[in-house]
């Protein structure tokens, strides 16, 4: 893509991942031009977001939303246009003036959007995993169909990525497993009895990472590293059991890739997503990410532990729903989605969102069929956030 101009949209531009992202685009005016932001709270974030880049479209969720962005554009003078609601975002990801989409949406709200640019064709940079584990076979098919380039984004698959060749069809010969670094997050060596009465301000507390809300409390429960083999699963087209895990404390190494003669190829770096997502903007070249580089002096060590099951009992999920019924994993989201919404609310307990996506798996069968749509799996969604909220009901009772 050197020498011409990447014409992106980022879904999500106010978050965490959505605001680096604009960090390393400002970097090269040359590269990038922003076509399209979209926000789902930040109003005032996104007005200035759309001064500073002047985007042809911002998207926010309702009309008083809408109101007031158009009379801070106006009053700012910048002629962006404000379109409203979920129809907007998947038009805005398949518009015929975007190239690239980032999609740095949090939750399954993410999935349509992204069906939108795989099925038109867009090269889409991903980070938004819950769409992956929510849309899996079906999302890969709308990619390969509709001709999209999927970059992964997540720093952990990014880092599988860097590791492997640009030929995907080399990819099955070369690997025997990959192996996902996992930080253990604020409570690797908390007490698990004790784990019941943190709040949710100890819970996004993340060591190493500085990130939204909802991603540093899976953090917490280790919910995050379950959804993250899901993703490898589908990104790398991966059997459950090729996929392992293990913690790394310091986050510098970003995962690995152990090769069938017994090689084994690391992605180090600072922990920032700056590194991946600028990855994700270049790829197959490099650009400046603004990340700091890692220092090998000032490194102490890098050590490596087994996950305590005990501790982190959310991440064998991640397998069995893999091995389960289609539509598993997608129920798995949506449990912990509602549950993860509750306790940072003061609803629910901490120990009580494993209890909530565990409980709502043994209630609900999927009963997807192997030829399921979109409609299927936002109707599935639906019926597990319900479910999920029904266990929630019955364990305040208990
Ligand atoms: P965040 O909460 O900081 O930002 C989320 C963005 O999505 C915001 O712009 C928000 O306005 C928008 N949004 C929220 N709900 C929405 C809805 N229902 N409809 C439309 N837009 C909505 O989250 P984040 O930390 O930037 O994470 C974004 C995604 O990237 C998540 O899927 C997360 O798992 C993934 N990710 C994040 C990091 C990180 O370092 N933050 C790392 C790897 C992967
Ligand atoms: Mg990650």
């Amino acid at each position: 893509m050197s020498g011409t101009l990447q014409r992106l949209a980022i879904l999500g531009s106010t978050g965490s991942v959505g605001a680096s992202t604009l960090d390393v685009v400002a970097r090269h005016p040359e590269r990038f031009q922003v076509v399209g932001l979209t926000s789902y709270q930040r109003i005032d974030l996104l007005v200035d977001q759309c001064q500073r880049f002047r985007p042809r479209v911002a998207v926010v969720p309702d009309e008083g939303k809408a109101t007031v962005l158009r009379a801070e554009l106006a009053a700012r003078r910048v002629a962006t246009e404000v379109r409203v609601g979920p129809g907007a975002l998947s038009e805005l990801a398949a518009a015929d003036d975007v190239d690239s989409v980032m999609a740095a949406i949090v939750g399954a709200a993410g999935l349509p959007p992204c069906m939108a640019a795989a099925r038109a064709g867009k090269r889409l940079l991903l980070a938004n995993k819950e769409a992956l584990v929510v849309g899996g076979a079906l999302f890969m098919r709308a990619v390969r169909d509709g001709g999209a380039t999927l970059l992964p984004i997540d720093s952990e698959h990014s880092a599988i990525f860097q590791c492997l060749p640009e030929d995907r069809s080399a990819w099955a010969s070369r690997i025997d497993h990959i192996v996902l670094t996992a930080s253990g997050g604020p409570f690797r060596q908390r007490d698990p009895d004790s784990l019941h009465d943190v709040t949710p301000e100890q819970a996004v507390a993340h060591p190493n990472w500085v990130m939204g809300r909802k991603i540093s409390v899976d953090s917490a429960t280790m919910m995050n590293k379950a959804l993250e083999v899901i993703e490898a699963r589908w990104l790398f087209d991966l059997q459950p059991e090729r996929i392992r895990v293990v913690l790394h404390p310091q986050s510098i190494i970003h995962s690995m890739v152990v090769c069938r003669d017994g090689s084994v190829l690391a992605q180090l770096g600072t922990p920032d997503m700056k590194v991946p997502i600028a990855y994700g903007l270049s790829f197959p070249e490099r650009i400046e990410s603004g990340a700091q580089r890692l220092d090998f002096l000032q490194l102490q060590s890098l050590s490596f532990e087994p996950v305590d099951m005990r501790r982190f009992p959310g991440l064998q999920l991640a397998w069995d729903t893999l091995r389960g019924a289609a539509g598993s994993t997608a129920v798995l989201n949506a449990a912990n989605e509602v549950a993860v919404a509750a306790f940072l609310a003061g609803t629910i307990g901490f120990t009580a969102i494993h209890r909530v996506n565990a409980t709502t798996l043994d209630r609900l069968e999927p009963h997807l069929s192997p030829d399921h749509s979109l409609d299927d799996l936002l109707a599935l969604d639906e019926r597990a956030r319900a479910a999920a909220r029904q266990v929630m009901q019955e364990l305040k009772g208990t």
